[in-house]
């Protein structure tokens, strides 16, 4: 028997750093993903690898997401020379992303160094992970695009179908298709799958077979909120903040995130639900990743579509500013009301979020409206579980402005929406949960046993699984 391993070396029991290792026995070696670790994960992406980078022969790629692309410029660094196949847009947003990402590496690797020096150490660190030009030296390598729903050959008898995954622009879920004795087999990631009902994604595509799929777990064990009671919480804040001359602030991530706003804001303006007021995309980022939305229109869904062929764009309308350069994100402050302000990070761990916050967090008028996700030990976290003050910059600031959560805006499809992905399949045999924390993934794994009747198992860290 000529089996195939497949060993995944990131996102086991975690939901970072992706990185999935398939071995063809005849065949090449095909890594799917190469993310990085983020956010107190157990593993550090510092760390070897597990596998000889230059022995990888074909890089696949699911989406731009920094925990889906992030070691991608290590990988390199220490050795691939081999063959990139992803979608147009997500070469394009992760560009964009692994720029930012070397940038701030670079900031961190300086810090700790000068840290290091007034405490008379040596630092630890010795390089950053990586840097700009090692980002640059990524995009040199070979890369070919993938087309959703057209096999690409990868060697004799081995393709790779990427399907729309509807998380985020250009994002996929990818069948690698090979034979093991003559046999046809198949192998499917699922990537990070999206909504069904996304604010401007199309809803996943379907895959009809699977001997095994690997499948992401990250709202694995709960149903989202409804998205009406969502978007009429947000109209209702953003609507009074306004009427109280307050301004709101919109943590954000720069990609999906921000788009999804504007659309929500362009709506709310078209339907002169919005106050007069002002609107500032500040996230050099957010700007470049809105850019490459554009250019992408017609992947978006028909919420997208109708606002670009009725006003003629999909995210435009006359309150809203681009803010660029650090000199416009000052200009800002001069506004004392009447604003509504989307900037990053979108967990604040950094960026010019910060900024605004030392500038309105303390005004009772204001609002801070956040829109996504915030991880343990991150400032957006301590805001939404109620911190009387925070640190900012070294200064303590009192929270004054009205703090909001607003949890139905997920990119990733919940429990419901992943068992009716896979449902869809004509013939799914194995079933690997992925990229998620335990707990979800132990209530998914029973949730698909019982109303699936499918084998589950749940993927350990390098450990050998054979299709
Ligand atoms: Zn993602």
């Amino acid at each position: 028997m000529t089996m195939t391993p497949i060993q995944s070396f990131g996102a086991a029991e975690t939901v970072t750093g992706s990185c999935h290792f398939l071995q063809l026995r005849q065949g090449p070696k095909i890594l799917v993903d190469c993310g990085l670790f983020q956010g107190g994960a157990e593993k550090s992406s510092f760390e070897p690898f597990g596998f000889n980078p230059q022995d990888v022969d074909i890089l696949l790629i699911t989406h731009a997401h920094l925990d889906h692309v992030g070691r991608v410029p290590k990988l390199v660094k220490e050795g691939f020379k081999g063959r990139i196949i992803t979608t147009r847009a997500t070469l394009d947003l992760m560009e964009v992303v692994l720029l930012d990402s070397a940038k701030i590496m670079e900031e961190d690797f300086a810090t700790q160094r000068k840290k290091a020096k007034r405490r008379g150490e040596e630092s630890t660190l010795k390089e950053p992970l990586y840097t700009l030009d090692d980002v640059k030296a990524v995009f040199d390598l070979n890369i070919q695009f993938a087309q959703y729903d057209t096999p690409i050959s990868l060697a004799k008898e081995v393709s790779a179908t990427f399907r729309n995954a509807g998380h985020i622009l250009g994002s996929a879920s990818i069948q690698v298709s090979f034979l093991v004795d003559n046999q046809p087999k198949s192998v499917v990631f699922s990537g990070d799958l999206g909504s069904s009902n996304g604010l401007i994604m199309q809803p996943p595509t379907a895959v009809a077979q699977a001997d095994a799929l690997y499948i992401e777990s990250t709202y694995g064990d709960r149903n989202h909120r409804s998205m009406e009671n969502s978007l009429l919480e947000f109209k209702e804040i953003i609507q009074q903040t306004l009427k109280r001359q307050g301004n709101v602030i919109i943590p954000s991530f720069a990609i999906e995130r921000t788009q999804e706003v504007l659309v929500l804001l362009k709506q709310m303006f078209l339907a002169n639900e919005l106050p007069r007021c002002k609107v500032f995309v500040d996230s050099p980022m957010a700007i470049r990743a809105t850019r490459i939305y554009n250019q992408y229109h017609a992947e978006l869904n028909a919420t997208a579509q109708n606002l670009l062929a009725t006003d003629g764009s999909i995210f435009d309308f006359p309150y809203l500013e681009y803010t660029l350069t650090g000199a416009e994100s000052m200009q800002i402050n001069e506004h004392e009301s009447g604003c509504i302000i989307i900037a990053g990070s979108g967990m604040c761990t950094g960026g010019r979020i910060l900024h605004h916050f030392k500038h309105r967090l303390w005004d009772e008028r204001n609002s801070v409206l956040f829109v996504g996700y915030q991880a343990q030990g991150s400032l957006g976290r301590l805001l939404v579980d109620g911190a009387e003050e925070v640190h900012i910059y070294h200064e303590k600031i009192k929270v004054g402005a009205k703090i909001s959560m607003i949890n139905g805006f997920s990119a990733h499809a919940d429990q419901s929406e992943l068992l009716n992905w896979m449902s869809q399949f004509n013939q799914l045999d194995k079933v690997f949960l992925i990229h998620g924390e335990p707990d979800k993934q132990a209530a998914f794994k029973i949730a698909i046993e019982t109303q699936l009747n499918k084998t589950v198992h749940i993927v350990q860290y390098a450990e050998e699984i054979w299709v």
